[in-house]
This record gives structure tokens, C-alpha cells and sequence, in this order.
């Protein structure tokens, strides 16, 4: 019998190969290019996908003493989080062989192509349309509310292919290349100021045949991979590299990777509510004694921590290697109402000074930021009412809700 592996071993094993490989001396494209050879990016990936095929737990464990050390790791973002998982589960491998290394080493930014101005949450209801011309797949429609549009190089797109197939089987999924005349990406100004997310209109946008996800007419099936791992990502902050000692170039770049990527989320901390701030804020204000302030901040907090419980037992089951659930929606739906009663907390401690913009506000005007991203908290990545609908259909087995889909052909619905 062999004997499990463990964290220590795993840790050992990580810092054997660091004291030979770790060089900061050396540019970030060579530093990535040498972590990706040796398997340490992504260790739960099969051998064959620059992994080393440990169970999940061993991507955290590994992340985590990286950090520690001060080592950079691999790119963040959607490419990471979303594109990479759905295409090891589905993609061919010619289609990996092209994609997952460059995603890896951060050369490849991805978005995401789901939501159109007629489908959100009723996503299988899309009319954008790919149609097959000899070897490439021409597209046309729009697409909107996508993140990060205009620094992507690769887009996860779900499209129409077949009108005359019921409503969620004549959607494919694809990869389409961003930078081409055929996509105009359009970015939209929010009520925070911030103009994180784009319309996007593609005009007879070329996709290479190859660039089909899974078979034809599956393409729904393959978004609720990608829909399952985005309910459980969320990373709010850049990494924290040491700043005493030399400034070496991988350490630079890195930082400025990072930087680059959290223009588009630097408000995300606002949108989840800032329930870490609540309680200076009520001892600044000298609010803190008044018992209403007390009982709603206790009320808050002690939410707050039920809800990072929840997650925590998430991730646990993510790290023992379960695909992600319908207990993503619980987290997800914990998280909304943790923003919402933050909001409520905040204006309850600041009154109308929550309404300060910044240069007025000492505080820099976080809490008016916080006021109004946090109802993007509740939309983004499914709105709180599907998320009920999964929990009350997927976890609590109650009836599916009612429904006008039928089997008719699509263009019937139309
Ligand atoms: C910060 C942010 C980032 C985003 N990034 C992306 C991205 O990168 N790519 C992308 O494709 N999309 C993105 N989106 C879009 C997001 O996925 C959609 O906004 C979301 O799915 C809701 O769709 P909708 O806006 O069309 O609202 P609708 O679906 O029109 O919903 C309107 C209202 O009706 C309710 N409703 C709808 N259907 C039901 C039902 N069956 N039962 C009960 N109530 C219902 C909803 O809950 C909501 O309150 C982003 C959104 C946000 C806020």
C-alpha cells in the first residue's frame, strides 16, 4: 500500500525544485515558461497539460507557499478561472495544445461572450449565430455586460447554430480570437464611474473550425461548466510581492501584470460591501456606543462569518476534488446579501456623509462606491433569483418553476 501524499510532502517537494529554479533575475515570460515546464503551475493538471496530476488540494498548498516565498505564480483572471478548467474538461487536443500554455504563461487574456442584451439570466435563450463557411465559423450579434473585452486576446463564446434545434440544443461553444475587424468592443460607464464591462459587436467575426468546444449543438452543457467554476471565483486582490531588497525584473513585470488586471476589479471590494471596514468606521464616527449601530453590526458580522464558512466548506470539497455544485449558489447568494447588509450598515454609520464623492470624503469615498457597486454583487455570474431557483431545485428537490420552453424548433420562439 502506498502511503497518501500529504501537504508537507507536497510543500517539501515544491521547495526542493524552487532553491534550483527560482531566479528572479530573469523576465517574467522565462520565469512562467521554466514553472509551466515544471508542472508546479497548475500541480492537480493531468502530466500531459503541464500538470502533475496531485489532487486538487495540492493547487492551494502550492499557491499558498509561493506567496510565502515571494515566488510569482501563474496569471490571474478568467483565462485561469473559467476558459482553462472548461477546455481540459471538453476541448480537443489539438485545441488544449494550442491554448493551455500561453494561458498558463499569461500571454492568452480571455472573457467571457455569454450575455446578450435579450439573455442573461435566460442565457439558452442567445441569438447570436455562427454559421459554417468551409473551414471557418462566421459570426454575428451582439454581446454584452463582458469583462475585460477590450484586453482580451480569446473570448469563450456560446452561439447559435442550429435555429430549427429546440431552444438549449442548437447552441455551440467556441473560442474566438478577439483581435479581428469583426469584433468592436465598446466598453459601458457604470453609476461607480468604473467601465469594467463592454458591448461587444461581431460582424462577421471569423472562428477557425477547430475552435469548436465539445461537439456541435452541446455548447449549453459546456457553459454550465464554465457558469459552475465562476460561481465559486472570486479573487479581490492582487498578490503582495516583498518590497524591501532589490527590485528584480520578474518581481516588476509581475507587478505590473497584476496592476494591469485589477484596473478592471479595483471596485470589486466595494461591490462585495466592505463589512471589514464597518466597525472603524462606527468608532471613527463615535457611533459605536449606540446600541442599534452595535446589534446591526453584530448582525452583519456574524452573517459575514457564516457565509466565509459556507464557502470554506466549498472550497474543501473543491480541494478533494468534487466539481463545483449547486452549493456555489449558496455561496453565491450568502455573498449578495452580505453586500446588501454591509450597504445598509454603512449608510447607517456615515448618513449623508455616504454620499461624499472623493476629495470631499476623508475616507476617499469608499462607502459612496460601496452604495452603489454593491447591486452588481447580486447580478454578476447569475442574479440572487436563479440562484434560489438552483437551490430550491438542485438542493432542496422542490418543482422545477415553470417553464414556456418547449421542444419546438428555436426559430419558432423567436
Ligand atoms: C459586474 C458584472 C460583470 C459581468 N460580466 C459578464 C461577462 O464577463 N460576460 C458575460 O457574458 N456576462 C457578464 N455579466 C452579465 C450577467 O451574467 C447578467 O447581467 C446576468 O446573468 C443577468 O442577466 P440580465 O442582466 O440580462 O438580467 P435579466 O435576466 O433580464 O434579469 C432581470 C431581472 O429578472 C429576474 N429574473 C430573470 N429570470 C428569472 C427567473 N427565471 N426567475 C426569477 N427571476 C428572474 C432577475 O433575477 C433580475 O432581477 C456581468 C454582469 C455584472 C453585473
Amino acid at each position: 500500500m502506498t502511503t497518501p501524499l500529504t501537504e508537507h510532502d507536497v510543500r517539501a517537494e515544491l521547495n526542493a525544485w524552487l532553491d534550483n529554479a527560482w531566479d528572479p533575475s530573469i523576465g517574467l515570460a522565462a520565469w512562467r515558461e521554466r514553472l509551466v515546464s515544471s508542472g508546479w503551475a497548475m500541480p492537480s493538471w493531468p502530466v500531459r497539460w503541464y500538470g502533475k496530476g496531485l489532487p486538487v488540494w495540492a493547487d492551494k498548498t502550492v499557491a499558498d507557499e509561493m506567496r510565502t516565498a515571494g515566488v510569482v505564480g501563474p496569471p490571474l483572471g478568467s483565462g485561469m478561472s473559467l476558459a482553462a478548467p472548461t477546455l481540459l474538461e471538453h476541448a480537443t487536443d489539438d485545441l488544449n495544445e494550442q491554448l493551455l500554455r500561453p494561458t498558463l504563461t499569461g500571454e492568452l487574456r480571455w472573457c467571457q461572450l455569454f450575455s446578450e442584451p435579450g439573455a442573461g439570466s435566460d442565457l439558452a435563450g442567445l441569438t447570436a449565430t455562427a454559421t459554417l463557411d468551409g473551414d471557418e465559423w462566421v459570426v454575428n450579434g451582439q454581446k454584452v455586460w463582458t469583462t475585460s473585452a477590450g484586453h482580451a486576446d480569446m473570448a469563450m463564446l456560446v452561439a447559435r447554430t442550429d435555429w430549427s434545434a429546440a431552444k438549449h440544443h442548437g447552441i455551440s461553444y467556441f473560442v474566438l480570437p478577439m483581435r479581428q475587424p469583426g469584433v468592436e468592443v465598446r466598453p459601458i460607464v457604470q453609476m461607480n464611474r468604473h467601465a469594467s464591462f463592454n458591448e461587444v459587436f461581431l460582424t462577421d467575426a471569423r472562428i477557425p473550425v477547430g475552435n469548436l468546444v465539445g461537439t456541435l449543438g452541446d455548447g449549453w452543457r459546456i457553459a454550465r461548466t464554465t457558469l459552475a467554476h465562476e460561481r465559486t471565483f472570486a479573487t479581490l486582490r492582487p498578490p503582495r510581492y516583498a518590497t524591501d531588497g532589490p527590485r528584480h525584473p520578474v518581481i516588476v513585470e509581475a507587478e505590473a501584470e497584476a496592476a494591469e488586471h485589477f484596473k478592471t476589479y479595483i471596485w470589486y471590494p466595494q461591490r462585495a460591501g466592505r463589512a471589514d471596514l464597518v466597525v472603524d468606521r462606527a468608532r471613527a464616527r463615535v457611533v459605536h456606543t449606540d446600541p442599534v449601530v452595535r446589534q446591526e453590526i453584530a448582525r452583519l458580522v456574524s452573517f459575514a462569518l457564516a457565509s466565509e464558512w459556507t464557502a470554506a466548506r466549498g472550497r474543501a470539497a473543491r480541494a478533494l476534488g468534487r466539481p463545483p455544485g449547486p452549493e456555489g449558489s449558496l455561496g453565491k447568494l450568502a455573498a449578495s446579501e452580505v453586500a446588501r447588509r454591509a450597504a445598509r450598515v454603512h449608510s447607517l454609520i456615515a448618513g449623508a456623509g455616504a454620499l461624499l464623492t472623493a476629495g470631499d470624503d476623508p475616507s476617499d469615498a469608499v462607502i459612496a462606491e460601496v452604495l452603489v457597486s454593491t447591486p452588481a454583487q447580486s447580478i454578476a455570474g447569475g442574479t440572487d433569483e436563479i440562484q434560489r431557483n438552483i437551490i430550491g431545485e438542485k438542493i432542496l428537490g422542490l418543482p422545477r418553476e415553470p417553464s414556456s420552453d418547449t421542444d419546438r424548433p428555436f426559430r419558432d420562439h423567436a
